[in-house]
């Protein structure tokens, strides 16, 4: 088994900034990238002033939060990444743009480096194959909001060796984590479930059934759902959502998966949630506003 020290992690919007955050307290080296070094700087924030709200909470020491801020440096090029034991990729949900990311990380690492992708959906063994090393990549899958949220899934492709797992889970532990394990097929478990619903809520607004309130209040005091359905699609980001519904109805060939064409409509719009100021609902205000 192959010991971490170090961690790059490219992609640095709502999940990059926490992993990084996790990832520094949990006392490893964290290198951040991203395409837009302004993202980069607001991730740093980001990462902060989180750290700063665990703190007034009691949650980490004073020490800590200093230890983990110091341990986290930008990092301008993937090239910045080569001396990294382990890669996260947690740029936009989309294959080509991983593939890419994956295969020029392939002439960058180290051999021994393990390379491991944050896609909420995206088959592992088809990232792996854009590698140099099928049998050193996985699937680590954390959930958000990452400090808070406590499963991560690892997922293994039809290459990933036992070593790389073991490595994995053996970090997955360090960061405080619970695992599950899913196989490798579209969106593995949680969002094999949870994404369909969240999409079923969109289509009942669709047809006029119900409210964006009314779904939210339906949902969260009637299934005890801490979210409603539509506040988590603008939490989660709509282009994600849409993403991952679009990898679920081709990946499993079954028309029951179709994404929703209010969702297909708000992302043209670039309406896609809390990380733009609006989706279903209207991000301006003091209290989040439904928009229909
Ligand atoms: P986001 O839109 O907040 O951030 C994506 C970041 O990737 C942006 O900062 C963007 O500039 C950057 N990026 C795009 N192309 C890049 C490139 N070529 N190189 C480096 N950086 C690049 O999205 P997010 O919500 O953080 O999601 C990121 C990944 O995590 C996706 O695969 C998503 O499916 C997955 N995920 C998301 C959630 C969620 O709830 N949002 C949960 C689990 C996993």
């Amino acid at each position: 088994m192959s010991t971490i020290q170090s961690i790059g992690v490219v992609g640095a919007g709502q999940m990059g900034n926490g992993i990084a955050h996790v990832a520094a307290l949990a006392g490893f080296d964290v290198a951040l990238n991203d395409i837009d070094a302004a993202r980069i700087e607001a991730a740093l924030d980001t990462v902060k002033a989180n750290l700063a709200r665990q703190a007034a909470k009691g949650l980490v020491s004073a020490d800590e939060e200093k230890a983990a801020i110091a341990r986290i440096r930008p990092a301008l090029a993937l090239e910045d990444l080569r001396a990294c034991d382990l890669v996260i990729e947690a740029a936009s949900e989309n294959q080509a743009l991983k593939k890419e990311i994956f295969g020029k990380l392939s002439g960058v690492l180290k051999p021994e480096a393990i390379m491991a992708s944050n896609t909420s959906s995206i088959s592992i063994t088809g990232l792996a194959a854009a590698t140099d090393r099928p049998e050193q990549f996985i699937g680590i899958h954390f959930m958000n909001p990452v400090p808070v949220m406590k499963l991560v899934e690892v997922i293994r492709g039809i290459a990933t060796s036992k070593e790389t797992f073991e490595t994995v889970k053996a970090l997955v532990e360090r960061m405080g984590k619970t695992m599950a394990v899913s196989e490798d097929f579209p969106a593995f478990i949680v969002n094999r479930v949870l994404m369909p619903m969240i999409n079923e809520a969109i289509y009942t607004l669709y047809e006029g059934v119900g409210s964006v309130e009314a779904i939210d209040k339906g949902l969260k005091l009637g299934a005890n759902h801490p979210m409603g359905p539509l506040e988590l699609a603008d939490f989660i980001g709509l282009d994600t959502c849409l993403a991952i519904m679009q990898v679920l109805y081709e990946g499993l060939a079954d028309t029951k998966y179709r994404p929703c064409p209010l969702l297909v409509k708000y992302v043209e719009a670039g309406w896609l949630g809390r990380k733009t100021g609006r989706g279903f609902y209207d991000y301006s205000g003091e209290v989040p506003a439904p928009t229909r």
